[in-house]
């Protein structure tokens, strides 16, 4: 109680004092004055001044009155009231609890507030750890890409001296040639020359003997144009058609794999689009087909390293596509979300975009993609979805699939009476470059 009560700045210990009868050294009882100003308490003054007659003198400054009188003092006994309460048990008590609770309340606050520091640290370190990992990765990413361009100009600029090597031999060997032929023919005429200064010493009857004429064509203007014509072009054009060959990942050339289509999905002969259809296609019977949703995979599964496709969903109202399990259960209907084994992004009504969680993911988005990018990280677990129009990020799903997945498309059922586009898988360029 002492220690609670030296925890509260106050003066009431002076107060007290103050309030103190000199004569039983308690809190005044009755405080009453005397004329020097005095307080006692009334029934200890009275038993001072009792039996005296006469003149009475204050216990306190030995002033002489000459009778017993004093007056009440009400607020006195007002202080000593408040004193009094403000140091009885319950109040000295509610003091205490208060204490106790205040003390409690910012000790958890403090607590609160330090491990939010711990959060903020946590958080820092993470930023720096992630910022420098993607640092990284978003260098790695930049030098395969220099290194295919570097690669790209080194095999071009070799091929270059190469055929120059080629073209200043082709020259060099004729050019020998005709020095060749230069020679032999001076060396006839100097014998020409020989007999015909001295006519006198042979008989003329047949002429001297002379080297075989050696034949070499003239020197042709060098063909600048035939030269220059592969490297004259739009070289950047032709090298990033290339380097679109090597991009990891670049767009990966899907194709349905109609033994997953729903009856009711027709897909084109080159298995590069899919539309759903009123009547049901005839079809064999096939443990990976879809019976109860109207939806198709791409023959093309992975498990592992990262893969980006792209389909074109043109201007239909209503699809789902993504990726699904391979495990997920093809004979019942069930709510697309991750925890069923797939990972997708919808379109309701033409205009309502949703990432299928459960519930689903409402997005916004500033424009209708006509076609969409999927890119599936295996390593990662990451399924992301972008506007292939323009390459922003639409949704990022970081609980992906483990093990076997399938690109995964519903073409949905239209409402509308029109026919409905098909879904279509983008292969890129769209005539195939070989070799
Ligand atoms: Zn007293
Ligand atoms: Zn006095």
């Amino acid at each position: 109680m002492a220690a609670a009560a030296a925890a509260v700045p106050s003066p009431k210990g002076s107060l007290r004092e103050d309030l103190t009868c000199a004569i039983c050294c308690d809190l005044f009882t009755e405080p009453v004055m005397l004329g020097c100003m005095h307080h006692f308490c009334r029934p200890c003054i009275s038993r001072y001044w009792r039996g005296t007659q006469g003149p009475v003198t204050c216990p306190q400054c030995r002033k002489e009155f000459s009778s017993k009188q004093f007056q009440t003092n009400y607020l006195v006994t007002a202080m000593v009231e408040k004193v009094r309460a403000s140091t009885s048990d319950t109040y000295i008590k509610n003091l205490e609890k208060q204490l106790k609770e205040t003390l409690e309340s910012h000790r958890l606050k403090r607590e609160e507030f330090i491990n939010s520091i711990r959060r903020d640290k946590d958080n820092t370190d993470t930023i720096k750890r992630v910022g420098a990992d993607l640092q990284a990765h978003v260098k790695g990413e930049f030098r395969a890409l220099h290194q295919i361009l570097h690669d790209e100009e080194t095999c071009a600029l070799e091929q270059l001296s190469r055929e120059q090597e080629q073209e200043l031999e082709k020259v060099q060997r004729h050019l020998e040639a005709t020095e060749l032929a230069v020679r032999e023919l001076e060396d006839n005429m100097r014998a020409l020359q020989q007999a015909s200064a001295a006519p006198e010493n042979i008989m003329l009857a047949e002429l001297p003997q002379l080297r075989p004429y050696v034949q070499v064509d003239i020197a042709q203007e060098f063909d600048t144009n035939a030269f220059s014509n592969k490297y004259m072009a739009p070289l950047q054009y032709i090298t990033w058609r290339k380097m679109f060959k090597s991009l990891n990942p670049g767009p990966s050339p899907l194709t349905f794999d109609v033994d997953t289509a729903h009856p009711n999905i027709h897909v084109s002969r080159d298995k590069t689009a899919a539309v759903e259809c009123d009547v049901t296609v005839p079809h064999m019977d096939h443990d990976k087909r879809f019976l109860q949703c109207v939806n198709i995979l791409a023959a093309q599964g992975f498990q592992s390293g990262r893969h980006y496709w792209e389909v074109e969903v043109g201007s239909k109202a209503k699809w789902d596509l993504g990726v699904a399990s391979e495990a997920v259960d093809r004979h019942a209907r069930i709510k697309l979300s991750p925890e069923s084994g797939y990972w997708t992004l919808r379109l309701r009504n033409g205009r309502e975009y949703s990432a299928g969680t459960q519930p689903w993911t409402r997005l916004r988005l500033g424009s209708a993609p006509h076609r969409l990018g999927v890119f599936l990280d295996c390593e990662e677990r990451r399924v992301s979805f972008y506007n292939a129009d323009d390459m922003s990020l639409l949704y990022s799903f970081t609980n992906g699939p483990r093990g076997k997945a399938f690109p995964f498309f519903s073409p949905c059922i239209s409402d509308g009476s029109q026919k409905p586009p098909p879904i279509k898988l983008l292969h890129y360029p769209p005539v195939a470059l070989s070799g």
